[in-house]
């Protein structure tokens, strides 16, 4: 849509760049305008107005005037900031995960609603105290779905047999799910289903999140699923999430680093 001179937005901050002096510029996504990169100037300086708003893991309201690189934050309103979800380190790792996936998948200056609304909700789960792993497996897969690439886990994606349960599975992200016992598919390694991680997969497309919340489960199986979603996902988006090697360490216990606050900022 064209965009006024002015003009205020909704926003979540999913990446941010140190610029010059005192600058910055961020990534926003936004329900109307998409993902956008704006300059918040001076910043970084003690007195600025801007400072300490303009931050992650908050539902903003800004106001942005056009300019001719990137547009121009002048005001900022802290709408909702999702407090307990900084508290925890796994879910702010976690939540740097989420915004990095939102990023790669957005294109600049396309409405991105759907999008927006999931990662609200992402964030006031991990706000609410969700287990991350949890709430970033059900992100992924509605992620999967908003980009056209629902996974397939009820028909092998070679010969569209319905699946049954007393068959061996394969997980072969690159054709988009599920291989049946029956098929060849392509010669690889590593890539056998439990029928218990494909019942979770299938979990996650079709309950709604607060019954996947309390399901008993193995961490076996868990650990399944996510590395099932992880390869799906880097296949989806042609890439290796930057903030996944973080997520890890914290997971291990022993982060080298504080949180990147810039997990996917690729200077212009
Ligand atoms: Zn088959």
């Amino acid at each position: 849509m064209p965009v006024p001179r002015r003009y205020v937005t909704d926003a979540i901050v999913l990446s941010r760049f140190d610029l010059g002096e005192a600058d910055r510029v961020v990534t926003l996504v936004t329900p109307d305008y998409g993902k956008l990169k704006a300059i918040a100037k001076g910043i970084r300086r003690p007195a600025s107005r801007l400072g300490g708003s303009l931050e992650p893991f908050a539902e903003l309201s800004v106001v942005l005037a056009r300019g001719r690189t990137f547009d121009v934050v002048t005001e900022v309103h802290v709408g909702h900031a999702w407090l307990g979800l900084r508290d925890r380190l796994e879910s702010a790792a976690t939540a740097w995960y989420l915004a990095e996936l939102a990023d790669r998948s957005l294109e600049e200056r396309h409405a991105a609603q759907p999008l927006y609304d999931l990662l609200h909700r992402a964030y006031e789960l991990l706000d609410a105290g969700m287990a991350p792993g949890r709430v970033a497996r059900w992100y992924e897969m509605h992620l999967a779905d908003e980009l056209g690439q629902r996974p397939e886990v009820d028909r092998c994606v070679e010969c569209d047999r319905m699946l049954e349960a007393t068959e061996t599975f394969r997980w072969i992200p690159p054709l988009g799910g599920v291989v049946c016992g029956r098929c060849p598919g392509p010669p690889a390694q590593r890539t056998g289903l439990s029928l218990d991680a494909l019942k979770l997969l299938k979990a996650y497309q079709r309950l709604d999140i607060e019954a996947i919340a309390t399901l008993r489960l193995a961490d076996a199986v868990e650990r399944e699923v996510e590395a099932a979603m992880r390869d799906f996902m880097r296949i989806a988006l042609e890439r290796d999430p930057r903030s996944l090697a973080f997520l890890d360490e914290v997971r291990a216990g022993h982060p080298s680093t504080l949180p990147s606050p810039s997990p996917a900022a690729t200077p212009a």
